[in-house]
């Protein structure tokens, strides 16, 4: 399976199905289906004479020719650069340039920001726009950029690729040559390409599904609505495509299309964010729908409250396995294993081939139940950061990623997060975990959700401010007397804010760089 696999880091598997819908419109692709337009579109970029080893840029809500795009840019050997389409023209233009990407692939939708985003960058010579239904044509850019529809893309290359399992004349791909450059969503600075191979992304997927055959796990149905510009998303969507499950996907998350798409397709695996579980979690009437199929749900990318965690549990009786990783490992380091019950508060264990240690501030070894930093190594860990030597040779140490995030072992090998390194909040010398605020927050009958930063104080270095969404009006004096029932004087807030939501990233992260931002206008 490796061998077969290595070729193509977005290869669709021998079971793959994606139902995409939107609008209440189904569209079914089979894996030949797949496979055949991402081919003929890899041979409609070589005749646009894009390169092996160019960049090119894929910005589009989720939908299939996503994952065609990602197939087609690493068969013609050149390099996908996922990016969220929420980001705006500044943020665009920064991925385009710093990258020196050639082209971008695209929805026509989003055609007019990106042609004053990318009107004066040297380097990209096309935007290739996917067309939606009903959507009219745009007119070409009066400046270097050339306009080309998607579809004429891939019918220019239909003649050059009838065999859609052979390589394409005059391009080799080996599992060394780079097959991504993720750009992290920079929620604690600016975004830094992670590069990462085809052979990484492989390994990934395939020690993400812990040895199981594709043919063990085709009776798997999916609902795919993680963004797949973000490291999570992609590596889901790299194990569904590789292992053969159904894949119902959708533009976006919205809480009533995921519950009817549960009733309908008789999903059984669902992979989200905390976010998502959380507006699951506060829905009425959730109970209308059928959603007795689902058997495993998986979270990632973000902490997710214990609090939110049982209740949902309780209120969809699926189990949530919880998984921990980052863009610069290929996305998975670790997961709770498939074959035992998940330990409350844990992540999980490392997934086949990754090591995890936790370390000091002089990267020695901690005894287990000791809190460090987490380092990694595997074959899933990155290559470096695009053209950043210094931070690469910060982040990769003798072989191990040093993470950036706290977290402890126990005597089982489990993982448990404790927290960012740069969100600890330090008040007159005392470590305060805004996780440990967060989950009491959480307690609270009144909140939805909060987030914890720390703010200037002069005369504490730093105090503990809160940005809370409540269920109904409550005191800010109430929240402050539940966190002094459950926690040390010093960490309960001394400031909180009540908002109506709290800012996210593209995978719905809360961004706490903004709520700094905010707080301090
Ligand atoms: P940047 O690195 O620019 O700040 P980012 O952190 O959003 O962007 P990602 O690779 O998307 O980059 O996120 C990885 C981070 O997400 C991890 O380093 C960790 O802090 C956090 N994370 C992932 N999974 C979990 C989890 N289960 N619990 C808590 N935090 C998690």
């Amino acid at each position: 399976l490796y061998d077969l696999v290595i070729y193509n880091c977005t290869c669709f598997g021998p079971y793959t199905q994606i139902i995409y819908e939107e609008a209440q419109q189904a569209r079914p692709y089979t894996n030949i289906e797949l496979a055949r337009e991402a081919t003929q579109l890899a041979a409609g970029l070589r005749n646009l004479q894009i390169a092996p080893g160019a960049r090119i840029l894929v910005m589009m809500p989720n939908r299939p020719e996503v994952l065609i795009a990602y197939q087609a840019i690493a068969r013609a050997g050149a390099i996908i650069i996922p990016v969220t389409p929420l980001l705006k023209a500044p943020e665009v233009h920064y991925i385009a340039e710093n990258s020196a990407a050639c082209a971008i692939i695209t929805s026509a939708a989003l055609v007019p920001m990106l042609q004053g985003a990318l009107a004066n960058l040297p380097t990209i010579r096309y935007i290739i726009a996917a067309q939606a239904a009903g959507e009219a044509p745009r007119a070409q850019p009066d400046n270097n950029l050339q306009l080309l529809a998607y579809q004429d893309v891939v019918a220019s290359g239909a003649a050059k690729a009838d065999n859609y399992l052979s390589d394409l004349e005059g391009v080799t791909v080996s599992p060394d040559d780079t097959a991504v450059i993720l750009y992290t969503s920079g929620t604690t600075g600016r975004p830094k390409g992670v590069v990462l191979t085809h052979r990484n992304l492989i390994a990934n997927a395939l020690n993400s599904v812990g040895g199981t055959a594709p043919h063990e796990r085709k009776a798997e149905v999916q609902l795919a609505i993680l963004p797949l510009a973000h490291a999570y998303g992609l590596a889901i969507s790299n194990i569904a495509c590789l292992s053969g499950a159904r894949i119902i996907m959708h533009p976006r998350f919205d809480v009533h299309a995921v519950l009817s798409a549960i009733e309908r397709h008789h999903i059984t695996a669902f992979s989200a964010v905390p976010a998502m579980f959380v507006a699951l979690l506060n829905t009425p009437d959730t109970e209308k729908y059928d959603t007795s199929s689902l058997q495993t749900c998986s979270s990632g990318s973000a902490p997710l409250a214990t609090e939110v965690l049982q209740s949902f549990e309780q209120k969809f009786q699926c189990r949530i396995r919880e998984g921990y990783g980052l863009s610069e490992a290929a996305a998975i380091l670790t997961t709770q294993p498939r074959d035992a019950a998940p330990k409350p508060g844990s992540v999980g264990v490392p997934i086949a081939g990754v090591e995890i240690q936790i370390v000091d501030a002089n990267g020695k070894p901690m005894a287990v139940g000791q809190t460090g930093e987490i380092i990694a190594r595997g074959p899933s860990i990155m290559q470096s950061y695009y053209n950043l030597p210094d931070e690469t040779a910060n982040a990769l140490r003798d072989g191990w990623l040093h993470t950036g995030d706290l977290g402890r072992l126990d005597e089982e090998g489990y993982l448990y997060i404790v927290e960012r390194k740069k969100d600890i909040i330090i008040r007159g010398g005392f470590n305060i975990y805004p996780r440990d605020v967060e989950e009491v927050l959480a307690m609270h009958q009144a909140v939805i959700e909060s987030a914890v930063i720390g703010i200037p104080s002069a005369n504490m270095g730093e105090e503990v401010k809160a940005f809370v969404v409540t269920r109904f009006p409550v005191e800010a004096e109430a929240l402050m007397a539940h966190c002094r029932e459950k926690l040390a004087n010093y960490k309960t807030p001394s400031q909180i804010e009540f908002v109506d939501s709290l800012p996210r990233n593209s995978v719905g992260k809360i961004d706490k760089k903004e709520l700094r931002k905010r707080h301090a206008i």
